[in-house]
């Protein structure tokens, strides 16, 4: 590290493992530092930028939409630092669009949706949602009030069969056979094992959807939509990265460069990287590979660096997770094609098999009259070969979030920035999501101006709509929508079934 008095600069290399989401975050928070030159290398070892975000050209009807192969959605109460980022980049008011997103749950044991939410309050009114729907409607918000309390109490370490048995007003069927399943989509982890997760975990992202960060004002849905859900409009998540990328010039990205290992220079008290055979001293190594990649390179590097870290890293459960594209017809959708929302579940309790589907065509603009035919799904058992109609198999490692995951991350904590070596990851704080990849970062950033006496790094408020915009609210923000449209919505039948009867009168 130099450090120049006159100009009370501090120059700092860092070396950063992994150019997805978090990687390209902590390289761009740390060219915000002020009063810092910071040179960064951030190698990744695919032939591409993005690692868990992967965008994809596909044209339907002769329009060519940009399709998120792994993640894609974000929304606003929980997201809000991610969207205050894009919103400072100008990237928010360019590429984001939103739309109304619900959610179906298929039993095909049953050959029926056991949980269907419409992306549409005027769907609770408009024969979108049949009264069968209803039980199960019920039990569902009396399940959201009580996930609510967990998430205030801020409780990582309660399983979810250890939470589930205690959850009121709700049936043991219901509990197994729609619940359960329903947090599939949250948690990654077979069917028979979704109860080893930490509940918080599986809850938190829902949750907040609803009802925000605790203490933080509610700024969606917009009127009229069950849930806002956003996405990038034309260039995908990838594309947002990239543009990211193209704003932080101190950076040398580099593909195709795997890291081999992670080690100390106790003589010159520097962590450093082996990339193809070279070994490159750092003042800062900062990991932001999946947490059993990070243990094999600090193991490989002879545990010099952060010898505590790699129990704790493996104690962090992975797994690969296969994932298809699909178009124009998708192997995992509900039967029934007026179920499809943009969210779907479909389960079997009988077998076990769990399969998690994103419709695109909710989330697209239609290509003249027609919704675009594309899928994305991902399962459990995973999804063993390339299905028909795939346009893109791959694979992706994903965080079992059991609580002895949880547990073990959050031992990890303290061992940040031992021998200058810090790990950020969207499986690092929080829910996995660009949210916390980009708060991982933000960590990470401003832990390092202490030891190494430069200013903290960027602070990005949440983004809270504008003025007016904001509620302070709970989970009784849907509720109130939906009574405040109540009369409306009842009016309407009724003047419909009015009118005929007056003119025959
Ligand atoms: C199927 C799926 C759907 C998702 N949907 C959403 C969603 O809708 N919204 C949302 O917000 N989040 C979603 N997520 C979560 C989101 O993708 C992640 O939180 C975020 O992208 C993780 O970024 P990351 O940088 O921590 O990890 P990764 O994206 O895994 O990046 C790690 C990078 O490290 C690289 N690497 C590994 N080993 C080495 C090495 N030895 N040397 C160099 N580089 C290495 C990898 O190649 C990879 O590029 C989804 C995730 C998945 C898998």
């Amino acid at each position: 590290m130099k450090s120049s008095k006159s100009s009370q600069t501090t120059a700092l290399r860092v070396g950063i493992v992994g150019g997805g989401a978090a990687g390209v975050f902590t390289a761009w928070a740390l060219q915000q530092v002020p009063n810092a030159t910071i040179t960064v290398d951030l190698w990744e070892a695919q032939g591409r930028f993005g690692g868990n975000t992967w965008s994809i050209p596909y044209t339907y009807n002769d329009v060519t939409y940009s399709l998120d192969a792994g993640a894609q959605f974000f929304f606003a109460n929980p997201q809000p630092t991610y969207i205050s980022l894009l919103k400072s980049l100008g990237l928010f008011e360019q590429d984001v669009s939103s739309y109304p997103a619900g959610i179906c749950l298929w039993d095909t044991d049953q050959n029926a949706r056991t949980l269907f939410v419409p992306s549409k309050i005027e769907n609770f009114f408009d024969g979108t949602l049949k009264l069968s729907d209803i039980p199960s409607l019920l039990q569902f918000f009396a399940f959201l009030l009580q996930a609510e309390a967990l998430d205030k109490s801020g409780n990582w370490s309660t399983s979810i069969s250890q939470w589930l048995p205690n959850v009121q007003w709700v049936t043991q069927d219901f509990k197994d056979k729609v619940l359960t399943p329903f947090l599939y989509q949250f948690v990654s982890l077979p069917l028979s094992r979704i109860g080893e997760s930490s509940a918080l975990y599986a809850l938190t992202y829902f949750v907040r959807n609803v009802t925000g960060w605790p203490g933080q004002p509610v700024v969606a849905p917009d009127a009229g939509d069950v849930f806002t859900l956003y996405q990038s409009a034309s260039i995908g998540l990838d594309g947002i990265l990239a543009q990211i990328r193209s704003v932080t010039p101190n950076t040398n990205f580099r593909v195709n460069a795997a890291v081999a290992s992670v080690g100390y220079d106790p003589v010159q008290k520097q962590p450093g990287l082996t990339v193809n055979s070279t070994y490159l001293p750092y003042d800062v190594v900062i990991l932001t590979c999946d947490p059993q990649t990070a243990a094999n390179l600090i193991n490989a590097g002879g545990r010099a660096a952060q010898p505590n870290a790699p129990a704790l890293l493996q104690a962090i459960e992975y797994a690969q997770l296969p994932i298809t594209l699909q178009a124009p017809q998708s192997s995992y959708m509900p039967a029934d094609p007026a179920s499809w929302q943009a969210a779907n579940t479909v389960v079997s309790n009988n077998t076990g098999n769990v399969a998690f589907s994103g419709y695109f065509g909710a989330l697209r603009p239609p290509a003249g009259s027609s919704l675009v035919p594309a899928f994305k799904s991902w399962s459990n058992p995973p999804i063993a070969s390339p299905p028909p109609d795939n346009l893109l198999f791959h694979s992706h490692s994903v965080l079992y979030p059991t609580t002895a995951s949880i547990q073990a991350r959050d031992a990890l904590q303290a061992l940040q920035g031992a021998s200058n070596v810090y790990f950020a990851g969207g499986w690092n704080t929080w829910f996995d999501s660009q949210e916390a990849a980009l708060r991982s970062a933000l960590n990470v950033v401003n832990a390092m101006a202490n030891p190494f006496g430069i200013e903290p790094g960027p602070v990005i408020e949440p983004w809270l709509a504008e003025p007016g915009g904001r509620r302070e609210t709970t989970m009784s923000r849907f509720v109130e929508q939906l009574i405040a449209r109540m009369p409306e919505h009842l009016a309407r039948p009724l003047r419909d079934g009015l009118r005929p009867a007056l003119a025959r009168l």
